[in-house]
């Protein structure tokens, strides 16, 4: 299943980097296995994914002792990142995506042993994302990254309103460049199981695939 899912997922990344005239290479295949238990990852592990996604601090706390050992396994905080929450985050997370405040960056910055990686999550749709830093915000929350000498800054993460069509996620993605080069940043991660080849063609450098891997979510 897993595996006939993955050659599905990447069977579409590559013809959305051949229609962008873009290389595989550019583009970076984040497993997302929240609510899925730890053999998720290791499955996924076995057949050569390296990066993943998880949306809980406390989720993944306990499916890490399940683990075993992954050379080379890199797993992104792709969730709300509560402050009381950031020391676990830093021992348990290499990436975190979702930096939307200067208090959260210092934080991070205080508690982590060496360089952590981060994304900042920017909120491009109104009401409708609860978290994320408005575009206003950016050159202030860059400013501050920057001062953080732990937290090494990779770019920008957005989450659009969830739709079946990936077209109206265009927009959004679109905003995200923008707003990345204007910020001299490269790394965008963008793009989800319905939307990603459209973020593919809009520049996506990271993409967050749960669903068309795992399967459907069901919510306990
Ligand atoms: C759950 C989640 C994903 C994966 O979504 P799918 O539709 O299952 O591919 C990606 N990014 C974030 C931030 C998520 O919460």
């Amino acid at each position: 299943m897993l595996a006939e899912n993955l050659s599905r997922v990447e069977e579409r990344i590559q013809a959305a980097c051949a229609r962008a005239g873009r290389r595989r290479g550019e583009v970076t295949l984040i497993a997302v296995t929240k609510v899925f238990p730890a053999q998720a990852i290791v499955d996924a592990y076995a057949l050569g994914l390296r990066e993943f996604g998880e949306n809980y601090v406390q989720e993944f706390e306990s499916k890490f002792p399940q683990l075993p050992e992954l050379p080379g396994a890199h797993v992104h905080l792709i969730g709300h990142l509560q402050s009381n929450k950031s020391r676990r985050a830093v021992e348990l997370f290499h990436t975190i995506q979702t930096v939307d405040s200067g208090k959260l960056a210092r934080r991070l910055n205080e508690q982590a042993e060496g360089t952590l990686e981060v994304f900042l999550e920017v909120k491009l749709s109104g009401e409708e994302a609860k978290h994320g830093a408005a575009p206003e915000e950016l050159p202030a929350l860059i400013e501050a990254v920057s001062a953080c000498p732990r937290l090494r800054l990779r770019g920008l993460m957005t989450m659009p309103p969830w739709t079946e069509d990936a077209e109206p996620s265009r927009p959004y993605f679109r905003r995200l460049r923008q707003l990345a080069g204007a910020h001299g940043m490269s790394a965008l991660s963008m793009g989800m199981s319905n939307d990603f080849e459209v973020a593919i063609e809009e520049g996506a450098t990271h993409i967050r695939v749960g669903t068309a891997l795992f399967g459907r979510r069901v919510k306990k």
